[in-house]
């Protein structure tokens, strides 16, 4: 390893953050100090960020784009400085390639309704994979059911990667959209994105990727990425729910009608019929999330002042050690692909104990772990599991907390040791 990196790696100490985030402190259950490994669902939020929060609601709020007045303006230069902020995060190459969405979510249907509705027909086919959240399944099983597309996915290996040499038969003249999670929220596993979206741009289709669990974790430039749209969560990366952002291509998002209907995204009503905006607006019907999205700008200053190549080389620490000490554990199997192959995510079963009692014996210890299926039952499917408990990390997360999770589920193991009959 170079000098460089070796210091890098050394001097990153989560506890120069974790003094940011009050919720940090918390103490569950009467004495025990929280350990949160639930990030994947949502991440804490840094005093910068609630401070925004707070600053815009007590000094510059007021709805955008409509007032001529002073707190007008100011909201809306805080607004579209929000925008500017996610734009160079991006790499994007304009602003009218931003959209605020609800989220992840928001963001994928809106691309399903406006360019699926707009682009398929019977008999063209949707590209996903085995390894999707639902968020990134249902909008494309519904936009096939409105026009007769046929859906197919990409294989996973038997730990967790994607058989990319499926793509030869899966990837046609009769494809229009390849949609995929960077990162599984799940296995953890990173798709090799660059290469997939090379491989649907020369069949001619567009891909979009599902950032929510990568732009968090990993630089992400769309540019250099190619892809023709990315969505992800504002809550995922510390912003605030209620704000994601759609990423698309000036030329794509140009092209495609409006999805919601209402003020801010017309050019001009008549009583009749309506004109619809330009970019952003179009698609940003009715008052955004105004104080989300600036908030969100904050968690981007934070987020760079950290540094996406720190985050991710502390996470990749994290995933080793909780590789290690799980390994330790009998009985618990990870899921997924090894760690060098992964982001910070690592999903596990124990033998014989369900993972939502894991995860409610862990939760008596402090440890809020997520367990169930992770709003992806094909994926468990895949893997003839109903359930999983899924540890998941952030930058503020410490290699100490690792081991409490490997110290906790020791003892939990031994809870459900089967006693050996006594005789009468
Ligand atoms: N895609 C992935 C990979 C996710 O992990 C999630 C949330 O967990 C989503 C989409 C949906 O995100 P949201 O609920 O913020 O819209």
């Amino acid at each position: 390893m170079p000098p460089g990196i070796l210091r890098s790696v050394m001097s990153f100490d989560p506890e120069n953050y974790r003094k940011d985030f009050p919720i940090l402190g918390r103490v569950i259950h009467g004495d025990r100090p929280l350990v949160y490994l639930d990030n994947a669902a949502s991440t804490q939020r840094p005093r910068q960020v609630l401070e925004s929060i707070v600053d815009t609601y007590e000094n510059h709020y007021a709805n955008v784009h409509r007032g001529i007045h002073q707190l007008a303006q100011d909201a809306d230069d805080r607004y579209e400085a929000a925008r500017e902020k996610v734009r160079a995060f991006l790499g994007a190459a304009a602003l009218e390639e931003i959209i605020f969405t609800s989220g992840t979510t928001g963001g994928i249907n809106l691309v399903a309704r406006c360019w699926g509705d707009a682009n398929l027909r019977e008999g063209d086919e949707i590209l996903l994979t085995e390894m999707e959240h639902h968020s990134n399944l249902v909008p494309w099983q519904q936009l096939a059911a409105r026009t007769g597309a046929v859906l197919r996915h990409i294989p996973l290996t038997d730990d967790g990667r994607l058989q990319l040499d499926a793509l030869e038969e899966l990837l046609g003249k009769k494809t229009k959209i390849v949609a995929f999670a960077a990162v599984s929220n799940v296995l953890g596993t990173i798709a090799p994105a660059k290469e997939i979206i090379r491989r649907a741009h020369e069949v001619g289709a567009v891909a979009l990727v599902d950032g929510a669990q990568s732009v968090p974790h990993q630089k992400t430039d769309v540019a250099e990425l190619d892809c023709d749209f990315l969505a992800l969560s504002g809550h995922k990366m510390l912003g605030p729910t209620g704000i994601g952002v759609l990423y698309g291509k000036r030329e794509l998002l140009a092209a495609m009608p409006p999805f919601l209907g209402g003020g801010s995204m017309i050019k001009e009503v008549h009583l009749d019929h309506f004109s619809p905006g330009e970019l952003p607006g179009k698609f940003e019907a009715g008052t955004p999330p105004i104080v989300p999205a600036i908030a969100l700008g904050a968690a981007i200053d934070y987020l760079a002042g950290v540094g996406l190549e720190a985050i991710q080389r502390h996470e990749r620490q994290l995933t080793i050690r909780a590789h290690e000490v799980l390994g330790r554990v009998a009985g618990v199997r990870i899921w997924g692909p090894a760690p060098e192959r992964k982001a910070g995510i690592v999903s596990f079963t124990m033998d014989r104990i369900h993972a939502h009692d894991v995860a409610q014996l862990l939760d008596r210890q402090g440890i809020a772990v997520r367990a169930g299926h992770h709003c992806a039952m094909p994926l468990h499917a895949r893997f003839g599991v109903s359930a999983t408990v899924r540890a998941s990390f952030y930058f503020y997360n410490t290699l100490e907390e690792v081991e409490k999770l490997g110290e906790a589920l020791e003892q939990l193991k031994d809870v459900f040791r089967p006693r050996k009959k006594v005789a009468k």
